[in-house]
């Protein structure tokens, strides 16, 4: 977004022009910002054969999806759901990666179905899965290196008391498995957590991984996972993947000629891709002052926004109806009767009632993870592509609540 003669722009666009055509709330995501992560987390790899997996839980509208596709993209995926709204968007099975926790082999043998990439995660279904398939159906195991990354406890998944993953510890066992059901291991991977920073962090992973991958023969791709941390204010640091570039390419083409064979690295990037794509719009409804806080009450709540009140998220709030407003300090609130919090003691240009926020780095987890509470409806979705503004989901009427409801006689 763009201040150009006063005016907030997205790609050209006047953004209370189109707060005023769909009306708020309202996501408006911009395909030039994902294909722009896209290509920069492509060109810090020049020298390797590098696959990027988009991690569709982070925004996953059937049209974002055909865009990603469309840039040469893979998909990862951690449901059957997934799997089948990225076959719907055009991906190749061979382009979706199947990356579940906790789900029922039966799941796991209908993605199999699907003939997409399987990757498990523990070593109760590689057992299980062996015992099936044996030699037929190739898999990639998702290792647990133990390494503490992350930025925020729900969001690290890397480290010893996680869920995720077999733990490294646990290899002598994973042969057993495989040996007995001579299973063909294609992939290994990793996936430590999310809000990474440091390079290093990721490059400590990845020797575990590739230290361990010369155990295993016939592997195609190695799999590091993501957790690039991307700017949610001016001034933050986010990760380099420049550098990361060049360290890990560096690594991972050594070890591929120690291996005798160029395997394929993977990515699989959620937030990176998306998060600055998005923005999320909501009015103000009422300017109350109490006797300590000058709240801003929006005409939206955490249901549709839940990163700030569920990972303490910072989303940086700009009332785009007046933009050259001398700042004050607001908190600003939703409309959920219990406590939903966006921001704590905001500098924002001076807000009157009627006057539309944006909500900044809305692309990641945001519309994904709403929900009805408060039977309150979803918001619409638009998608701005070269210049031009599209309706990319209705926003929820009340039938909407009610369609999978059966009303009884009492
Ligand atoms: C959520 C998830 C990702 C994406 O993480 P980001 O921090 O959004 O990049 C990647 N891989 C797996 C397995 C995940 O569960």
């Amino acid at each position: 977004m763009e201040l150009n003669n006063n005016i907030y722009q997205i790609d050209g666009l006047d953004v209370l022009e189109i707060c005023s055509k769909y009306n708020t709330p309202l996501y408006v995501y911009e395909t030039k910002k994902i294909e722009e992560q896209y290509k920069r987390l492509l060109n810090a790899f020049p020298n390797t054969k590098v696959k990027i997996n988009y991690a569709c839980k982070a925004l996953s509208n059937i049209n974002i999806l055909k865009f990603i596709s469309k840039l040469g993209a893979g998909l990862d995926t951690v449901s059957i759901q997934e799997v089948e709204l990225g076959l719907k968007a055009g991906f190749s099975p061979f382009d979706i990666i199947y990356t579940p926790n906790s789900v029922s082999l039966d799941e796991i043998v209908r993605a199999v179905e699907f003939s997409v990439r399987i990757n498990i995660d523990n070593i109760s279904i590689l057992e299980q899965f062996g015992h099936i398939y044996g030699d037929k159906v190739p898999v990639c195991i998702r290792i647990n290196p133990h390494i503490l990354a992350g930025g925020n406890s729900k969001i690290s998944t890397g480290h010893i008391d996680s869920k995720f993953g077999i733990s490294i510890h646990q290899m002598r066992h994973v042969e057993r498995v495989i040996q007995a059901n001579n299973m063909h291991i294609e992939g290994l991977h990793m996936h430590t957590g999310s809000d990474i920073l440091d390079v290093d962090v990721f490059i400590r992973g990845a020797n575990i991984l590739l230290d361990l991958a010369m155990d295993f023969p016939e592997l195609e791709y190695i799999d590091f996972g993501s957790g690039f941390k991307v700017p949610y204010k001016s001034g933050d640091i986010s990760t380099d993947v420049e550098s990361l570039g060049v360290k890990l390419s560096d690594r991972f083409n050594n070890f591929c000629s120690e291996y005798g064979k160029d395997l394929c690295l993977m990515f699989e990037p959620g937030k990176f891709l998306v998060s600055e794509a998005g923005y999320f719009f909501a009015k103000v409804n009422v300017i109350k002052q109490t006797t300590a806080t000058v709240f801003a009450g929006l005409d939206s709540g955490m249901n549709h926004f839940i990163r700030p009140m569920f990972y303490d998220a910072y989303h940086h709030i700009v009332n785009v109806s007046k933009p050259n407003n001398n700042p004050r300090i607001y908190t600003v609130v939703g409309y959920i009767c219990e406590t939903d919090t966006f921001g704590w003691d905001r500098k924002i240009e001076e807000i009157s009632e009627g006057d539309i926020l944006c909500f900044q780095n809305a692309g990641a987890y945001c519309f994904s993870m709403s929900s009805n509470y408060n039977s309150r409806l979803k918001p619409a979705e638009v998608l701005i592509h070269q210049g031009k503004d599209y309706l990319i989901r209705e926003r929820e009427k009340l039938e909407d609540l009610l369609k999978n409801q059966k009303e009884i006689e009492f």
